[in-house]
């Protein structure tokens, strides 16, 4: 592998127009507001669009779903109808999003075709989209892995295989499917891999299936170059416990009393399963919110305000209701049940252990539901460690673990031109308290919601009551009353 030095460390202003991209795909960049590279692009791009094979370091929200799309676009031949490009995910959200950014990107271009190949989704439309044509497919690699043993996808005609995020799908047991795609592909092909941290797995990655691979790292206060990552790779701690039926949502209370992670999602199959399991966890002392499709988008807003700022501890949504959050530093995710398909399983424990951090995925099942634990062990091709209910016991005391955070709900919002700044003035001002106790802050239309040390958020009420905010007076009053009373 060669090092390539960081020419990005420097925060200069490279424009898309240093890299050899037509006009009209420049004109698009512009549309989209992409006024100049971010550094993972700036390091990557001008690589990649000579054709060099790539190894980037790039966390998600860097700009590198359009580091490799832009590449992977500019060797496009679109009056070709078949598969030029691959690009495999760890997630079917993940992949939906990557299918979104190279569409945004394509508009330059003459009708391009992007699929997108995921489980949890039946075969037969995919296989009839592929049927009909398309440039670029982007996937799972277990549903990419069927297609091709079906015949229904084929890549004699492919030049830029992805990998994204592919220290996730070495986490999810995704390896040896990897290694079966790229075997399929042309050996002078282009292989682009992108990767948070680097463990030995993405070496080994590389030795067989990367030519003379470039390495590009851009990393706020990083060494540079050097491809290594400080931190361990993330990790999934996957236990597994038998119930019976009528256990279930008291053994999701046994699971938090002897882990007691800070922050879980809790997912259900049903939105009635939700709402009991909040139920039984208010009932024996939990902070607990439900997450599910019956709620209004104000209320939704609520509950992942309250759990973003640490004023809950535990989540509990449908799958349908988490897709899309983005929620950093989940110490656990429970599956109060088994999920019906097995991806939908992988795509909820992959929510914990992110950049580096161990996580912990907890599982219960009954008898019923050994079917389902078999195809999830078959997809992450490895099995589940199981243990038992009765010998966890309660840690440190037995009482539920409580958030750090409290939070207020205020009386208007960003229509009464409430900032932040003035929360937190009124709070640090005349009402004296310590920036130190105060935590996020929130703005929505009408309201705005700040999070509090838990053990000061009555009298913050208190004196928050009795003060003033722009001038007027405040009302204001713990998100946890109002609802008590709703
Ligand atoms: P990603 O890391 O690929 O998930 O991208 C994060 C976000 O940044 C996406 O919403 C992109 O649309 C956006 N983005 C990517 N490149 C640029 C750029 N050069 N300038 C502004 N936004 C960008």
């Amino acid at each position: 592998m060669s090092a390539v030095p960081d020419k990005n460390s420097s925060p200069a202003v490279r424009p898309f127009s240093e890299l050899p991209l037509s006009a009209a795909v420049l004109a698009n960049l512009e549309q989209l507001g992409y006024a100049q590279m971010t550094p993972i692009q700036a390091a990557s791009l001008p690589l990649a669009l000579a054709g060099r094979d790539l190894i980037a370091q790039a966390q998600t929200g860097s700009g590198k779903t359009a580091a490799f799309a832009l590449s992977l676009l500019h060797r496009l031949d679109a009056t070709r109808m078949e598969v030029q490009a691959l690009v495999l995910c760890p997630t079917r959200e993940l992949a939906d999003q990557v299918t979104q950014e190279i569409r945004r990107l394509a508009r330059a271009a003459d009708n391009i075709k992007v699929l997108t190949l995921c489980g949890g989704s039946p075969m037969r439309p995919q296989a009839e989209s592929l049927a009909y044509g398309a440039h670029i497919a982007v996937g799972t690699p277990g549903r990419l892995m069927d297609h091709l043993d079906r015949g229904t996808l084929q890549l004699g005609a492919l030049n830029t295989l992805v990998l994204d995020e592919a220290d996730r799908m070495l986490d999810m047991g995704f390896l040896d499917d990897i290694v079966k795609v790229a075997k399929q592909c042309p050996k002078d092909r282009q292989t682009l891999l992108f990767s948070a941290t680097y463990p030995e797995g993405i070496a080994e990655l590389a030795r067989q299936f990367m030519r003379e691979p470039a390495e590009v790292k851009v990393q706020a206060g990083g060494s540079g170059g050097s491809g290594q990552a400080a931190q361990a790779p993330a990790q999934i701690r996957q236990l597994a416990f038998e119930i019976a039926e009528a256990q279930r949502l008291h053994a999701v209370s046994s699971l938090l009393l002897h882990f007691r992670p800070a922050r879980t999602i809790a997912f259900c199959n049903t939105k009635q399963q939700c709402r009991d399991l909040v139920d039984v966890l208010l009932a024996q002392g939990f902070v607990a919110l439900a997450l599910h499709g019956d709620l209004e988008q104000r209320e939704r807003d609520q509950v992942l305000i309250q759990f973003a700022n640490g004023s809950c501890s535990v989540l509990v949504a449908t799958d349908v209701a988490a897709r899309g959050l983005d929620i950093a530093q989940l110490e656990c995710v429970i599956n109060v049940d088994m999920s019906q398909d097995a991806e939908a399983h992988v795509h909820r424990i992959g929510r914990t252990g992110r950049a580096g951090a161990q996580g912990l995925a907890l599982s219960l099942a009954s008898l019923d539901e050994m079917g389902r634990v078999g195809r999830i062990e078959q997809l992450l091709g490895r099995e589940f460690q199981w243990q038992a209910l009765d010998q966890l016991a309660p840690t440190e005391g037995g009482a539920p673990l409580q958030p750090a955070m409290d939070t207020l709900q205020i009386l208007g919002g960003r229509k009464d031109k409430i900032r932040p700044g003035d929360i937190l003035g009124a709070l640090t001002g005349e009402a004296g308290f310590e920036s130190a106790d105060i935590g996020k802050i929130n703005i929505t239309d009408f309201h705005s919601y700040v999070a509090v040390k838990r053990e000061l958020a009555r009298e913050v009420v208190k004196r928050l009551s009795n003060g003033k905010l722009k001038g007027r007076k405040v009302k204001v009053r713990r998100m946890a009353d109002l609802v008590e009373l709703g």
